[in-house]
Formats: structure tokens, sequence, C-alpha cells
């Protein structure tokens, strides 16, 4: 097994021409502290438990000595911030350090946090403790319900002062992921009329992460298509589990589709579809509902600065192509939670799935809770039925949809317990609901105590499984969670 300073590498994106990126150093944290280190993402760089360990990890994190494989660079990109475009963003407190070469694949490795760079702006290039450990713990999260996501490898604080709305501990979060390439990058290029870099980019997506495509009579276009059908995909993922994102600028989308930058995000807890999760959204332009529609925005701005490598009808049919897929793969994860997979025609379960949500919004249910109570229920009335209920304002009102529901359940074969198994793999138990975050934050501040950080990683890579001995953290919230207030860069 090689250590994490002798780990196999080929820093690809380092060998793009100069426009791409600038070579820039971290600016060490001060006496760094170990947060947490997440073993299950050290397996996919081909560490294990005797390798990833000690001083090693927390000189990597906190930028204090890298291993010599690491070519530190702030990448540049542009984007659409709240639809307004902003040429210039890039990296300005993240920093790539190169890609290892896993057992399964490659992992470009980041640090988020380490110090200003050529695009840090007005900025100091340093996330807090409160933030990262949020990152930190959503990207394990989102990876244990099987959405697509950078992942987390390590999360290193220090008492260094970080000036918020008050002083703050800086933290790092070491990050992963097969590319961290956004939508903004291809702005960026565009915006500078860099048509040949722009093809570089192109190119370099297509070999580093989707070679198939090469092969293709036009691979730009079956680059964009890829990236429309990922990313309808991912927005399936979303809305079905609740989670909302809160900053989908073109520049926090990326361009394999995988769940980028958490920031001021937020599972839903009583189903609302207008729920803004960002206190800085004031429109509502990232609303819950808000996102499959967004993530098209955000693919028409892709496909538009990618026309210098497109036929421009030919995107415009790919485009067309996203609302049916979203559709598709948003309706069958609706009928899996309802427990009606591949039962009949899935279109055909819309008019109930429709139902269903509306019946949440208006009783006010909690969303995660309704499902996962949901997947105990049997073909016959039972003791199940009771846990339902309780979740309504006005039981009568679940008992009508019961009714209902009991009906569409009739017209399937199989066993409720097959049902409820598959049901139960469908409809997780945990989510990272703010206040859980907001506990491990508080716990992590007040007195460097990190083990609900801790527990919380291990609970949310299993949130399927019943766990029942933590069962208390699948509760509603409580009413101080309302006063949570989450916003932008933090
Ligand atoms: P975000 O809103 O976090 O997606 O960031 C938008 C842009 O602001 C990106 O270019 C970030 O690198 C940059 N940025 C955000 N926070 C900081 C910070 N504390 N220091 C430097 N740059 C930042
Ligand atoms: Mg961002
Ligand atoms: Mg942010």
């Amino acid at each position: 097994m090689p250590s994490l300073s002798q780990l196999p590498h080929q820093n690809r994106f380092a060998r793009l021409p100069e426009g791409f990126f600038a070579w820039q150093a971290p600016d060490p944290l001060p006496a760094p502290w170990l947060v947490s280190a997440n073993l299950a993402a050290a397996r996919l760089l081909g560490l294990d438990e005797t390798t990833f360990t000690g001083q090693e990890l927390l000189n990597l994190a906190s930028g204090n000595q890298l291993p010599d494989w690491c070519q530190p660079l702030a990448s540049a990109y542009a984007g659409h911030q709240f639809g307004v475009f902003v040429p210039q963003l890039g990296d300005g407190r993240a920093l790539l350090l190169g890609e290892v070469l896993g057992p399964e694949g490659h992992w470009e490795v980041q640090l988020k946090g380490a110090g200003m760079t050529p695009f840090s702006r007005h900025a100091d290039g340093r996330a807090v403790l409160r933030s990262s450990i949020r990152e930190y713990l959503c990207s394990e999260a989102m990876h244990g319900l099987g959405i697509p996501t950078t992942r987390a490898l390590a999360l290193v604080g220090s008492d260094l002062p970080v000036y918020r709305e008050r002083a703050e501990p800086a933290a790092v979060v070491v990050r992963l992921a097969p590319s961290f390439v956004r939508f903004g990058h291809f702005e960026w290029f565009y915006a500078r009329q860099q048509h040949d870099l722009l093809r570089q980019l192109a190119d370099y997506v297509i070999d580093h992460d989707w070679p198939d495509l090469r092969d293709t009579p036009a691979p730009y276009l079956a680059l964009l298509q890829r990236v429309i059908q990922r990313t309808a995909e991912l927005m399936a993922a979303w809305q079905a589990v609740g989670f909302c994102h809160g900053v989908m600028n073109s520049d926090n989308m990326s361009i394999l589709g995988l769940t980028l930058d958490y920031g001021p995000f937020g599972f839903l807890d009583r189903y609302d579809a207008g729920h803004i999760c960002n206190h800085s959204d004031h429109s509502g332009r990232y609303a819950f509902d808000q996102q499959p529609g967004v993530a098209l925005w955000n693919l028409q701005i892709l496909a538009s600065v990618m026309l210098p490598l497109l036929d421009r009808d030919a995107a415009i049919a790919a485009l067309e192509d996203y609302a049916p897929q979203f559709e598709a793969a948003w309706l069958q994860r609706m009928q899996a939670k309802l427990g009606l997979a591949g039962s009949q025609p899935v279109e055909q379960d819309a008019p109930l799935i429709e139902a269903t949500l509306q019946l949440l919004q208006q009783q006010q249910v909690d969303y995660t809770r309704f499902w996962r109570q949901l997947s105990h229920v049997g073909r016959q009335a039972g003791t199940a039925d009771l846990n339902l209920r309780a979740l309504f304002q006005d039981p009568a009102a679940c008992d009508a949809w019961l009714q209902g529901y009991r009906q569409r359940l009739a017209l399937t074969s199989g066993l409720d317990d097959e049902r409820q198994a598959a049901m139960c793999a469908a409809n997780p138990k945990y989510i990272l609901r703010n206040h859980l975050a907001e506990q491990a934050i508080r716990q992590a501040e007040d007195d460097r105590d990190f083990s609900e950080v801790n527990r919380l990683l291990g609970l949310l890579a299993k949130p399927f499984e019943e766990q029942p001995e933590l069962a208390h953290y699948a509760e509603a919230p409580p009413d101080w969670a309302a006063q949570i207030c989450v916003s932008c860069s933090s």
C-alpha cells in the first residue's frame, strides 16, 4: 500500500496551457487540528487505515507540507451569478493539488480554504469551520444517498480567525472529484474569444472523463448531450430526495453532473415546493421547485458558449431533450418512492405523484419522514398507518389518501415485505438536516469537540439503514431549527 506522500499520480490538468490556471502554493493554516478523516474516501485513493493517518494528512490538508506529487494551482473560470455574467471568478480559495490514480479511477484532489489566489478578488481565500463542516458532511451524505457528488477526504481547522459577521475559526476541506471542471470554465474562454483553448477544454473533458465520446461522429455535440443527460439525472435525484442547493450559479455546475460547492444548501423538512434555503436569495431564483428549470437555463448558457464547437441546430435539439429526460428520471424515482417501481408505465402514476406532493404541501408534512413511514405501511390497514397519520395536521386527509394508495397497490403483485424493503432502499431514514449540522458545528466551535461531526459522518454514510440506536437523528427538527440562517460564501 502506498502512503499519502507516494500516491501514483498523473496531473493532467496541470499540463494544460497557461491560460487555464495560475500556479499557486497554499498559505498554510497555522497550528492545524484534525477535525475528521474519512477513510471511505481515502480508499478511493488507494489508502487504508494504516496509511491514512497522522501527521502526513494534517500536513497536506493544512498546506504546511505537500507531498511531491502535488503541483498546486488555481483554475480560471467565469460564470453567471444570479443571472448576471461575471467574466472573472476562478478558484479564489480552492487549489487543485494534483490527480491521483486510485485503484478504480482517477481523483483530482483539492484544498478549499487554503488562502488567497489570483482569483480571490477582494476576499480572503479562507473558509470558516462552520461552512466547512457543512460541506464535509453533506458531500458524504449525498454519496450515501447515491447522488453524484464531489467527495470529502478530510477536514482540518485552525484557531486562525477568519472574519465574517464575527471572527470564526478557519478550516480546510480536502475534496475529491474525477474532475472539478465547471460550466464556468467554458464561459471563461468563450468570453475571451479563445476558441482554440475552448476546444482544448472540451478535449480535456472528453479524454479525461468520457473517452467513449471520442469515437462518436460529433464528439463535442456528444459531450453537450452527455452533460445534459447527467444534469437531468442529477436534478431528478435532488428533487426526489428534497435537496435544495441554494446557489445554482453556472460556476457551481459541474460538467460531470456532480453536486458541487456546498454552501447555503438545505434539505426540505416540511414539504414546501417553493422553499428557499439561501437567505441571500431574495427573489427565490434558486427555490426548490425552480432547480430543474435553472439547471436548463445553465445548460443553455453552456450550449451557447460551446457554439464555436457545435452545429447550432444540433445544440438546440440536444437542449430539447433535457425536459423529457428530467421528467422520465424524476417520475421513475418518485414511482420507486411509492413502492410502485416497474409495476406500470411510469407516466400512469404521474397523477398520483402530483396529488401526493400537493397533499404534503397542504398538510405541511415532513418530506423525509413521510416517505420512510410510508415504506412500513402494508396492503391492509395496520399499526404503521398510525405513525403516518401522526405526520398530518388533519389525519383524515391521510386516511383518504391511503385509501387511494391502497387501491393502486392492489393492482401490483408481490409481497408486502419485498415492496417495503425496496421502499426503504429508496426512501432514506436519515438526511443532513440543518439542525443536525448545527449541533455538530456548535460542539466543534465551542469545545473543539469533533465527536458529533464524526458520528454524523458514520450515520449519513448509511442513510437507508435503520441504525436503531441513532433513531433520534431521524426525528423532526426542533423549533429552534427555524432560526438557522445560511447564506452565500462563507
Ligand atoms: P461561491 O459563491 O462560493 O460559489 O464563490 C463564487 C466565487 O467567489 C468563486 O470564484 C470563489 O472562488 C470566490 N470566493 C468565495 N469565497 C471566497 C473567499 N473567502 N476568498 C476568495 N474567494 C472566494
Ligand atoms: Mg462556487
Ligand atoms: Mg460558497
